[in-house]
């Protein structure tokens, strides 16, 4: 079996860059994609995401961006994505599931299923979508209400009637008490207090808020998402819902939850009939696990001060929409820088073996 310049894992906008960029350099590549069409994320956002909503989707390289308009957000960008991949005659094969990469006598081998890949050099770029955080708190399983996670979100005609516990402080739980306090009883809990901003949001806070994320992600922690950290902001839509108060009453986390309710550690209750746990996402990257990349301090530590795509423990391995690049103006950027990585690591291999 021939081996190829690189492997990228994931068509979402991260992939797409990563594969625009190679096909440029002219670096024999595929992109496998787990789901069925194109889309990324974006396919399984809920229906009442317009791209008015949406904080900004940012252009592929050498496209314009798609319109902010009424559109469905779950229609607009796999549609935008379908037509890139078209026009570009990008090399995306799916469905196909990575179940694993190995190392094995210096090739790397892309394993799903049955199925193999070998390569020289690979840029992960399977986001974080697939791997929804739950936290876990005491009695979790008594509790007969309902309890959905951000990735379950039915839109907000399913709840109501019903009494809503959104437990999150980013920018998800914002939006959903946005869309249901108008229409239903709410509640809100978060850790921490939440760090409101009511300015525009200019790109030196934007950059602020990556290089926050880099320097975790230069020290081989896990990355926290640039969203977690560039503060909240209410949007038109939301004003309404902060009228009526649901932000301000905001609680701290409950200790534990019961068949009716959460209960406090101050022994005061709340009955709620669903919970809605808008707790976020990790990065999706079990399949990398035999490669070994992760640092003592749990997260893959990126080269040049976490600004890099390139992996400390291994530099043939590139990682796009990652920390500091999971937004799609970051991940867009990361492509390139990954496509970059992937040629240094031939040019190399290429010098050593003259
Ligand atoms: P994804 O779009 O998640 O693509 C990953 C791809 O990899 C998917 O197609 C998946 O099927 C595939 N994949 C996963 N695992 C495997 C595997 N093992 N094998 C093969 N393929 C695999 N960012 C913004 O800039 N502006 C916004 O307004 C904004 N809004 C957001 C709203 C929500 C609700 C959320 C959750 C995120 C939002 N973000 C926003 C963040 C942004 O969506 C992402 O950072 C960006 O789209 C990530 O693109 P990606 O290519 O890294 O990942």
């Amino acid at each position: 079996m021939s081996i190829l310049g690189s492997v990228v894992i994931g068509a979402g906008q991260a992939g797409l860059s990563a594969s625009y960029h190679l096909s440029r350099l002219g670096i024999g590549h595929v992109v496998l994609d787990a789901d069925d069409e194109p889309g990324g994320a974006w396919r399984h956002r809920w229906d009442a995401l317009t791209m008015r909503d949406v904080h900004g989707v940012a252009e592929l390289p050498g496209d314009a961006p798609p319109p902010r308009d009424a559109q469905r957000a779950n229609v607009a960008v796999p549609a935008y994505f379908a037509a890139y991949e078209k026009a570009h005659r990008l090399p995306v094969v799916r469905p196909v599931r990575v179940d694993r990469v190995d190392d094995e006598d210096r090739v790397l081998v892309v394993r799903a299923g049955e199925r193999e890949w070998r390569a020289k050099t690979i840029v992960n770029a399977t986001g974080t979508w697939t791997h929804p955080f739950l936290p876990h708190y005491p009695g979790m399983e008594t509790f007969l209400g309902e309890q959905l996670h951000t990735i379950d979100y039915p839109g907000p005609e399913h709840f109501l009637g019903k009494r809503v516990l959104v437990v999150g402080g980013g920018a998800s739980a914002v939006q959903f008490l946005g869309a249901l306090a108008p229409i239903t009883d709410t509640l809100w809990v978060t850790r921490r207090e939440p760090v409101w901003r009511d300015d525009d949001f200019t790109p030196e806070a934007g950059a602020a808020a990556v290089a926050l994320v880099e320097q975790r992600v230069a020290r081989g922690l896990p990355p926290q998402s640039v969203v977690s950290v560039t503060g909240l902001m209410l949007r038109p839509q939301e004003r309404e819902a902060e009228r009526l108060g649901a932000y301000a009453a905001r609680r701290p986390m409950f200790e534990r939850i019961e068949p009716d309710g959460v209960r406090w550690a101050d022994g005061s209750f709340e009955r709620v009939d669903v919970i809605l746990w808008a707790t976020g996402f990790r990065p999706a990257i079990g399949h990398l696990a035999p490669l070994h990349l992760r640092s003592a301090a749990g997260g893959i530590q990126l080269d040049r001060g976490g600004r890099g795509t390139t992996a400390f423990a291994d530099p043939r391995v590139q990682l796009v929409g990652y920390g500091p690049s999971a937004s799609t103006i970051g991940a867009n950027r990361a492509g390139r820088s990954a496509a970059k990585g992937v040629q240094r690591m031939l040019t190399a291999e290429l010098a050593k073996t003259r």
